[in-house]
């Protein structure tokens, strides 16, 4: 009988420090793992280090390496997009290039997926040991938020690292859309997954590419793309405001009728009014921006990433 394949995807964003010790992490589990025939697929994410040179070096060496290379940095989604259109494997499993998500896990993902008759093994960090305070609390309020306003479940803490069947992977292709915010469209997707969990590992070499920006920008995508209560909270602070204006109303004409003498007063109360009133105007215009935004952008049809090379522009024996 033939040797499933496993299609191990790899984005890479200036990676050039971490990939050697990637590479024989990676091996070490290839070798172990000898049931199974294996492809590694490498997304150059635009880097600007030699993280090109070493995929097409490695890729030189070895037949199972493949590597593609977009023409400018498209963000991890989009490689993680590439990888899994790239991916032949009747199981793909996708992971960081930092030992972020240790490849020697992969073994245990794989009896699970075989044991539990699952489609998919996510992993998930146990804890955030070794990551700013700052970043910890707003990554609890995200999930918290997210998790209330949203239909679909997002575990905290949950990795990009898992590992699919092919049917759940032809499954996340089949959404086709620009904003792509991975953790949900697995979740999305629906099919068995189970977790496993793991003590956070620090990056091996190089740095982490997330700024606070960054991820608070990747956040409100998410929210974006997968709820639509800040639209409906907009909807419903119009109408809170509009109710309280009536009752305000009647309120005035109320007592200008009882007390025929006084004058209606309290400019500054009034200031304070308009200014909220503006103020709640413009946020639920912004709430309404994002939608539109993102709906402009989907609607433009532009593909996620542009490939410039792939390891079959870059035949073994020019290098050799
Ligand atoms: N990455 C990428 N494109 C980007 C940013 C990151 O392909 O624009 C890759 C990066 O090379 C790494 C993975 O995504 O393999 C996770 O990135 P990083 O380690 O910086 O994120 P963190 O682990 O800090 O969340
Ligand atoms: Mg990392």
């Amino acid at each position: 009988m033939d040797k499933k394949i496993i299609s191990v995807v790899v984005p890479c964003y200036n990676e050039s420090e971490a990939l050697p010790y990637f590479f024989e992490a990676l091996d070490k589990v290839i070798s172990s793992m000898q049931e199974f025939d294996f492809e590694a697929i490498y997304i150059d994410d635009g880097s600007k280090d030699e993280t090109l040179n070493i995929l097409r070096e490695r890729a030189a060496k070895d037949c199972k390496t493949r590597y593609v290379s977009f023409s400018r940095n498209f963000g991890k989604e989009a490689g993680m997009l590439a990888g899994l259109k790239e991916s032949k494997g009747d199981f793909v499993c996708i992971m960081d290039a930092d030992l972020q998500d240790p490849p020697a896990l992969l073994p245990q993902m794989m009896r699970i997926l075989t044991d539990k008759k699952c489609d998919s093994v996510a992993t998930r960090r146990g804890n955030r040991k070794g990551e700013p305070v700052v970043r910890s609390f707003f990554a609890k309020c995200f999930y918290k938020l997210i998790n209330r306003i949203s239909k679909i479940e997002m575990v905290p803490g949950a990795r990009d690292y898992r590992l699919m069947t092919r049917r759940m992977v032809d499954s996340v292709l089949s959404l086709t859309e620009y904003n792509r915010f991975s953790k949900g469209i697995f979740s999305w997707v629906g099919f068995k997954t189970e977790w496993l969990c793991y003590e956070n590992v620090k990056r091996v070499a190089g740095k982490t590419k997330w700024s606070f920006w960054g991820l608070f920008k990747y956040s409100l995508e998410c929210i974006v793309a997968f709820s639509t209560a800040p639209l409906a909270l907009s909807s419903l602070c119009g109408f809170l405001m509009f109710f309280l204006s009536v009752i305000g109303a009647i309120a005035i004409i109320i007592r200008k009728l009882v007390d025929t003498a006084s004058s209606i007063n309290g400019w500054s109360s009034l200031i304070c009014v308009i200014l909220f009133v503006g103020g709640l105007q413009l946020l639920c215009v912004g709430i309404l921006g994002q939608y539109l935004s993102k709906t402009y952008m989907e609607t433009k049809n532009r593909p996620q990433y542009i490939i410039a090379e792939t390891e079959k522009d870059n035949p073994n024996e020019e290098i050799k």
